[in-house]
């Protein structure tokens, strides 16, 4: 990449360095030469040098899924305990933009814990479900769970589903792209997504000329977005916007910079960071199964819009091609 223009608007790139903030796989070394750069006019901001897409490839099916938080037993796969709140409004705006008929495709790019699968059987009425994934298990349990036939590449689309996705979904997947990865998708996603529907992508809101001193961690993200610079990757690779804001947390109020710097002190100081990431895991889940016996809550971040917020939601239709033989 060249770093003389952005890679998205053409602006000038930044002089200043920043520093990559990677605290949680600092045992693996794959993050430790980054720094990041960003661009002065949209805000967009990247990773560099470039990193090998079999080195990250080989990070997510050997490590990520390792570590306790990010850890999803496919064995004893169950649907979740609440309302996933996130899935929820997302599918609910991109039914705002697109007409769902029965046996549609929604296909889910990275699903995670599936969530999104276990939402859309409550909202779309007789869903085909579909995943982009390749981790082991995790094809078998959402097939098993919420009947999703998954593929590992869009290249296999056409091979598996008879109907052109009418909702695509990808929910904070986009920054774990590489800058090339993140176009190519984008551009072949516009070939394959029905005419009608929606491409809906959510990421967090991070803005290097507003937000550097807000933000939490960095890896394993490479691509970090403000509003102009998603608006225009998009635009600029096969898409119109129908939508586009912040969503969740208020900047201000997000605790992530004093969490993860008290984090990082107690990793240092302790060296016992898988003990320290399972406590962490361990308190989460207690705080979700508690939560069965409480009451719905329906007040929750992920349906808040505007203001200088955590995250940014994006909806998105395939740019017409117009033939020029007209
Ligand atoms: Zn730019």
């Amino acid at each position: 990449m060249n770093y003389g223009k952005c890679p998205v608007c053409l602006g000038k790139i930044s002089e200043e360095i920043i520093e990559y903030h990677d605290y949680e796989w600092q045992h693996t070394l794959l993050f430790d030469a980054l720094e990041i750069r960003y661009c002065y006019e949209c805000g967009f901001g990247f990773s560099t040098p470039d990193l090998a897409l079999k080195d990250i490839e080989r990070f997510y099916s050997s490590q990520y899924r390792q570590v306790p938080a990010y850890f999803i037993d496919y064995k004893n796969f169950s649907k979740p305990f609440h309302p996933d709140y996130r899935s929820v409004a997302q599918l609910m705006l991109a039914l705002q933009f697109c007409t769902w008929e029965i046996n549609d495709v929604f296909l889910d790019v990275g699903p995670g814990t599936g969530a999104s699968f276990n939402t859309a059987h409550k909202i779309l009425k007789e869903p085909n479900l579909g995943a982009i994934e390749y981790a082991e298990g995790a094809v078998e349990a959402y097939q098993k769970q919420y009947h999703v036939s998954s593929i590992d590449s869009l290249d296999k689309y056409r091979e598996t589903f008879k109907r052109q996705p009418k909702i695509v979904l990808s929910s904070h997947s986009l920054e774990h792209f590489t800058y090339t990865s993140a176009v190519n998708f984008l551009n072949d996603l516009s070939k394959i997504i029905d005419p009608s529907g929606v491409f809906i992508a959510e990421v967090p809101h991070v803005d290097f000329r507003i937000h550097k001193n807000m933000r939490n961690e960095d890896s394993p993200h490479f691509l970090f977005f403000s509003k102009s610079a998603l608006s225009k990757l998009f635009s600029e690779n096969g898409f119109e916007v129908l939508y586009l804001n912040t969503c969740g947390r208020i900047h201000e109020k997000n605790y992530g910079q004093v969490y993860s710097d008290v984090e990082q002190t107690v990793l240092k100081l302790t060296r016992f960071s898988k003990i320290m990431q399972f406590i962490k895991y361990g308190v989460k889940r207690m705080v979700n199964i508690l939560g069965i016996s409480g009451k719905v809550i329906l007040r929750n971040d992920n349906f808040y819009y505007g203001g200088d917020r955590d995250c940014l939601r994006i909806v998105a239709r395939r740019l017409e091609v117009r033939d020029n033989t007209d």
